[in-house]
């Protein structure tokens, strides 16, 4: 067995991230990391006999950089055998990446922030859609630590306390979120993709530049090259700061309550989809 197969067993037992009767939905972009953590939890599912994995795909119709990335998804899938689905932001939010990068009323609203808002809510929607109780994400340890320097930047301590890496249930269907590849590094992803022989699309998605995340990525692999092993202890710093904060009351954190528009939780009166969508459709 390769290592990276030991650790992400490892991490989900040491977070008990699933029980043998959960019903998982994972999220696979057609990227390494995703196809990556397919596999793995494909290999374990056959090996522990576990109810269900069906892989979700989201197609937020950005021309000319998903349609690669959906076809190396269902080729993949059927060679694994994994059933597969595929849901797009048009379908669900009546507009498409292009359409809300055009309809944007600046440039201060990134795509990828739209992008992130978009993607969160269509992963609850599908998961929901087809009974999954478990929502798996390929976010591995290079991720994780750039959301938390993301959020450390904005000031997002709720955010910070979401990122201890135990997954609580959450919504009306009481569905958990969870990261085997929490503790694996992004360049053991590579080199397991490259060894199994997974492909993966290697296209960088046309909006990427307008990220901050690009920035903190490059900050960290620079720092991690001049002094190695600082990624790993950010990494527990943050696992540790997490946890601290996950559930505790802070002062000055928000309150939840229901979003008057779809009715999910929300720290506000409308919540950050329904509030994305109606800047959206109302351009002017
Ligand atoms: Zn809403």
């Amino acid at each position: 067995m390769f290592s990276i197969e030991q650790k992400t067993a490892k991490t989900m037992q040491k977070f008990s991230m699933l029980r043998h009767s959960d019903k998982v939905a994972i999220a696979v972009s057609g990227g390494k990391d995703s196809l990556a953590l397919l596999y793995i939890l494909k290999k374990f599912f056959n090996e522990h006999a576990r109810t269900e994995l069906i892989a979700i795909t989201i197609d937020e119709g950005i021309a000319g950089y998903r349609e690669e990335s959906l076809q190396i998804v269902r080729d993949f899938c059927s060679r694994i055998q994994v059933k597969s689905k595929i849901s797009s932001y048009a379908e669900i939010f009546g507009l498409d990446m292009d359409q809300a990068t055009q309809n944007r009323p600046s440039e201060k609203t990134t795509s990828c922030s739209m992008c992130g808002t978009f993607r969160r809510r269509i992963m609850d929607i599908m998961a929901e859609s087809l009974g999954a109780n478990v929502l798996a994400t390929a976010h591995n340890l290079d991720d994780h630590l750039q959301t938390f320097f993301i959020n450390v930047l904005s000031g997002d301590l709720e955010r910070i306390g979401w990122m201890y890496p135990e997954p609580v249930q959450y919504g009306p269907n009481g569905l958990k979120k969870v990261k085997p590849f929490v503790e694996i590094y992004e360049h053991e992803i590579v080199f397991y993709a490259l060894l199994r022989n997974i492909p993966f699309q290697s296209d960088q998605c046309p909006y990427m530049k307008e990220s901050i995340r690009t920035d903190i990525r490059e900050f960290l692999n620079n720092l991690e090259s001049s002094h190695a092993g600082v990624k790993y202890n950010a990494f527990n710093t943050l696992t540790k700061i997490s946890k601290a904060l996950k559930g505790s009351a802070i002062d000055g954190l928000p309150t939840h309550t229901e979003c008057r528009i779809c009715r999910r939780r929300s720290t506000q009166r409308i919540c950050s989809v329904c509030g994305t969508l109606k800047v959206l459709t109302n351009p002017h």
